[in-house]
């Protein structure tokens, strides 16, 4: 016997939602997003499981890259911030990773680095081009200086590259300019584009390009707050399960768990759930959040505690210590549970904490 907590991992629904977004551009690529241990789900498993589909992975750090690697991925890499630090750059010849370019500073270290070595590499260079989102990249009128520099460096390949950040509201004008900024860029320099997130990939057919970036859409997460035809079509890869570890009947007016902050006017019976914030369950989950008991939603009641958290039971009796419970997945979707949470579904789950058993059901198995 165990602790009935465990992430259940779908790796056909991966599949399945990679090729759901790749046949949405059959003429470009797609990279798999999988920064933050696959968003939660395993970046090794989520590799292996994709690794005859995606030509390429994309994560967010050195240290990142070279966990898959060392694990036998031998995919190209793409870094999606570059390199932090010019020590970094060996490694990354080395290994052939893809690197986004998306400052200044990166240019002059890549350039003398490349001096230093007196010998060609084959860099294969992602421009980060700032169409809008303003976070990284290079505004559109620097991209020809920029473009010469890199030039001299003889890359293998060069690629411009940008993200959405409104694609997730689908009436937003933010989006048509962005696509509207790059491929005037492309039409300039004669360059691929990649530009697409999740949301943009599903939503903004122009906004796919060359190369596809999917993160959250991969793992069965739709973007958006409403219905969306294309994601509607995904698959949740992750359910959280756990089971009712205690039952009790409480009389009117019970105050149940930390600052009393759940309230039975009339009484009720209470169920306790082995999940909490120490498993990544969110702390900020407000009274009434959805919780799946034997397949039926319950609300859940009182604080979440560090190990655990209560539903209330009062609309079924039938239930028992033992019983299932989902707190989001294939029948709860993890972006729903998330709007209770103040939150958005990737915080839940890149929010899973190790302690969490991972159990992987393959392809084969699904
Ligand atoms: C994380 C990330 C993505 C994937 O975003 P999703 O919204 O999860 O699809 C794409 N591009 C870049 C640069 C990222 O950092």
């Amino acid at each position: 016997m165990t602790r009935p907590l465990v992430a259940d991992i779908n790796l056909h629904a991966l599949r399945h939602n990679f090729a759901l977004i790749q046949a949405l551009n059959p003429s470009g690529s797609t990279l798999a997003v999988l920064k933050a241990d696959a968003y939660g789900h395993g970046a090794l498993p989520a590799a292996q499981a994709l690794a005859d589909l995606a030509p390429a992975f994309a994560v967010a750090s050195l240290e990142e890259a070279q966990a898959l690697r060392q694990q036998g991925i031998t995919h190209p890499i793409l870094l999606l911030e570059g390199f932090f630090s010019a020590d970094e750059l060996p490694i990354i010849a080395e290994q052939g990773y893809w690197l986004m370019i998306h400052s200044q500073w990166q240019v002059e270290a890549l350039t003398a680095y490349q001096a230093q070595i007196q010998q060609p590499t084959a860099w294969t260079l992602w421009i980060k081009v700032d169409s809008g989102m303003h976070r990284l990249g290079f505004a559109p009128q620097h991209l020809p200086s920029i473009l010469a520099k890199l030039e001299k460096l003889a890359p293998q390949s060069m690629l411009l590259a940008s993200h959405c950040a409104r694609a997730d509201e689908l009436d937003h004008p933010l989006t048509q300019q962005q696509i509207s900024c790059m491929q005037e860029l492309a039409h300039q320099t004669g360059l691929p584009v990649s530009l697409a997130n999740s949301a943009a990939s599903l939503a903004w057919p122009a906004a796919r390009f060359t190369w596809q970036r999917p993160g959250i859409a991969l793992y069965g997460m739709s973007p958006f707050t409403g219905p969306q035809p294309e994601a509607d079509q995904l698959q949740p890869v992750m359910t959280l399960r756990s089971a009712l570890i205690a039952i009790q009947d409480y009389p009117a007016g019970s105050q149940i768990g930390y600052g009393g902050r759940g309230v039975l006017p009339e009484g009720g019976r209470v169920g306790v759930v082995a999940c909490g914030y120490g498993d990544g369950y969110p702390r900020q989950a407000v009274e009434g959040t959805p919780v799946l008991v034997n397949g039926q939603r319950c609300p859940l009641i009182g604080r979440v505690s560090m190990d655990m958290l209560m539903v209330n039971l009062s609309h079924l009796p039938q239930a028992q210590v033992g019983d299932q419970v989902e707190l989001w997945g294939a029948r709860l979707p993890a972006q729903e549970v998330a709007r209770y949470c103040d939150t958005i579904s990737y915080t839940l789950l890149t929010g899973l904490l190790p302690r969490v058993p991972r159990r992987y059901l393959n392809p084969a198995q699904a």
